[in-house]
């Protein structure tokens, strides 16, 4: 068994052990594997292990590993089992027609400019790019990130794009060693989820939790784990291996 396998399988039962804790099913939980810094072999790995959503944060990176894991496979045909691609990094409007022609999914869209260049640039004929709003919960002032206060007007905004589907909320909050703390942002996020839904958005994605608290995150209700290093092992170590 590979690293990257026995990883996963940690994480998963992570996940497991945390639905069961909160009385939830754990079909109610995705695992988006966190591929930045790691090369396609790394991806194939994770994927022939039956892992099929991965998350990537840069974009010139994400769309080369797109492409390599695609070679092969005939143009409009997809991935043997299919993978999902989901954009989770800060977007610049000058890459935006990258990620509207090669991820399926955009979890960082915080502002109208950027949802509405994706929306004009998604190719015809693929499928409506999946978009989750990046909100900033614990509101720090240079952080990404919609503010609470304006999100309900951007999710508005959003779901009358026809290119793009409004599937959620992600959200990033400060890196915290207190299960208390990290529950009491979460609920915080699910808190504006449960508002939205509330409102008539149909939203099923919930966004959050991450290598070190994902516990947490599930306890609050996310749908869907960003776990990088619990699965690929830690990024500087991996960077120093392949600048050697
Ligand atoms: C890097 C990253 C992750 C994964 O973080 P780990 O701590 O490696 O699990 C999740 N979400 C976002 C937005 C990230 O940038």
């Amino acid at each position: 068994m590979t690293t990257i396998e026995r990883n996963l399988q940690a994480v998963r039962e992570r996940i497991s052990r945390a639905c069961r804790q909160a009385g939830r099913d754990v079909t109610e939980v995705t695992l988006l594997a966190v591929s930045k810094t790691f090369g396609p072999d790394a991806v194939r790995q994770a994927h022939a292990a039956g892992q099929r959503a991965f998350g990537e944060n840069y974009v010139q990176e994400g769309v080369e590993k797109i492409l390599a894991l695609r070679e092969g496979v005939p143009p409009g045909a997809p991935c043997a089992p299919p993978i999902e691609w989901h954009c989770i990094g800060p977007l610049q409007s000058n890459k935006t027609r990258l990620v509207a022609a090669h991820f399926d999914w955009v979890q960082s869209v915080d502002r109208l400019k950027i949802a509405e260049r994706l929306n004009e640039q998604r190719p015809p004929e693929h499928p409506p790019l999946q978009i989750c709003l990046q909100v900033n919960v614990d509101g720090g002032p240079n952080k990404s990130g919609v503010a609470p206060s304006e999100l309900h007007a951007l999710a508005h905004a959003v779901s009358a794009l026809p290119r793009l589907r409004l599937r959620g909320l992600m959200c990033i909050p400060e890196p915290s060693d207190s299960f208390e703390q990290q529950s009491e942002v979460f609920l915080r996020a699910r808190t504006l989820w449960d508002q939205l839904r509330a409102g008539g958005f149909e939203l099923d994605t919930l966004s959050m939790g991450m290598s070190d608290d994902l516990e947490a995150a599930v306890s609050a209700g996310s749908t869907l784990v960003r776990v990088g290093r619990a699965i690929f092992g830690s990024r500087t170590a991996q960077q120093a291996t392949s600048a050697a």
